[in-house]
């Protein structure tokens, strides 16, 4: 099976590709711009696999989209490109409007006019697997909501609208033309190979050097958090079993504010990496017991949504996925692997290894 998989360099995707490749052997096609959140080295492990394919190409060129679908003839689309840091998106949205929702109408349209191409058999086992957020359906307003699937859409942020923008569209296309799509909408995910600007691998890398850990508003705010391995396991078997033109919500069932977070990564990290022996501490005359000492609290963002929390019945019910981390475990495992991977860190943040490494050039 070939599985044409977009934005396969950012951090989810990376996380599928690898699981496609090393746990279910299929065939992938990674098509990624390599914006500064994409990054090869994120699949040193699968980059020489006879499996693997690389094409450096933006979905919003619909010359590039065409002649990859003619040239590798997929079975599947997995489709992750997307701008996704809420923050950039209020800072300016238009490469959320250019990516998010003009990139996903062409890679749509493009593989419908593929999918129509097709014989029989293979048109049936075709589908455009669209990997949407559960941020598309704004502030839940009382304790005892979840978003379901029929939760109305009320998006708060560019980033949310641009995203709900895109699930229209894929719903449309499967409406209107019948190509068979599958949707997900998932909670905040977590784990190895996060772009140190989200929360988590933030906190540990500036806690790590003696930097404050900003945190918005009072940190209240409450997100489900789902480990990035689970997420990639429950997108495999929605692309292979899910049933087109149907949406399955994806959550740990982890709910915790951005404060606990924090703090758990900070216990982990007194326990891991004792400030008294951190050496980046020693260099700035630095003595902390603790490294929520470094806590600050910052204006909130506006527009900030209090509480996400996904019911994940339909996909546990329907396709028998079920996580297999919990927070606790996930988090204990993330923190591990950001001190371990401390060369990965630095060449993210420097941009070294941004395609060189395959000599792409950038
Ligand atoms: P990411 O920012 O880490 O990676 C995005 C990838 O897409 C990068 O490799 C980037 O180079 C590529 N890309 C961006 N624009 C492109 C374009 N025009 N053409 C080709 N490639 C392009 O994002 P992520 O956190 O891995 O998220 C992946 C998907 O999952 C997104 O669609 C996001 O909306 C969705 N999602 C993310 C989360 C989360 O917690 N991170 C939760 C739910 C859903």
């Amino acid at each position: 099976m070939k599985i044409l998989v977009t934005g396969g360099a950012g951090f989810i995707g990376s996380a599928v590709i690898r699981h496609l490749i090393d746990d279910m052997k299929y065939e992938v096609i990674n098509l990624d711009k390599l914006t500064y959140a994409g990054n090869l080295e994120s699949l040193r492990g699968v980059a020489h696999d006879p499996l693997y394919h690389f094409e450096r190409a933006d979905i919003c060129n619909v010359d590039d989209v065409s002649r990859i679908f003619r040239k590798y003839q997929p079975d599947k689309v997995m489709h992750l490109a997307a701008e996704s840091h809420v923050d950039r998106s209020i800072d300016g949205a238009s490469e959320f409007i250019q990516s998010n929702i003009v990139g996903t109408y062409i890679l749509l349209d493009e593989a419908r006019q593929y999918w129509q191409g097709l014989d029989d058999t293979k048109k049936v086992q075709f589908r455009f697997h669209h990997i949407s957020t559960d941020e598309v359906y704004g502030d839940l307003e009382s304790e005892d909501n979840l978003f379901r699937e029929d939760t109305p859409y009320a998006p708060s942020s560019p980033y949310a609208a641009s995203k709900a923008s895109s699930d229209h569209l894929v719903r449309a296309w499967y409406r209107t033309y019948q190509l068979p799509i599958v949707i997900t909408n998932c909670s905040n995910n977590y784990g190895p190979y996060q772009f140190p600007e989200k929360l988590i691998p933030l906190v540990i890398l500036n806690a790590l050097e003696g930097k404050p850990l900003p945190i918005y508003g009072n940190g209240s705010q409450i997100r489900d958090w789902l480990h990035v391995e689970d997420h990639a396991r429950a997108l495999v078997r929605v692309m292979l079993k899910g049933v087109e033109g149907e949406t399955y919500n994806i959550g740990g069932h982890n709910e915790k504010t951005n404060l606990e977070v924090v703090k758990t990564i900070c216990d982990i990290l007194d326990e891991l990496a004792p400030g008294r022996n951190n050496p980046k501490l020693s260099a700035q005359n630095l003595t902390l017991q603790n490294y929520n000492e470094l806590i600050v609290f910052v204006e909130d963002r506006p527009g900030h949504d209090l509480r996400y929390a996904i019911d994940a019945e339909k996909i546990e019910q329907e396709l028998g996925w079920v996580p297999d981390e919990n927070f606790e475990s996930g988090i204990r495992k993330t923190v591990s692997w950001y001190l371990k991977n401390n060369e990965w860190c630095q060449h993210v943040q420097d941009g070294s290894y941004q395609g060189e490494r395959l000599g792409i050039t950038v």
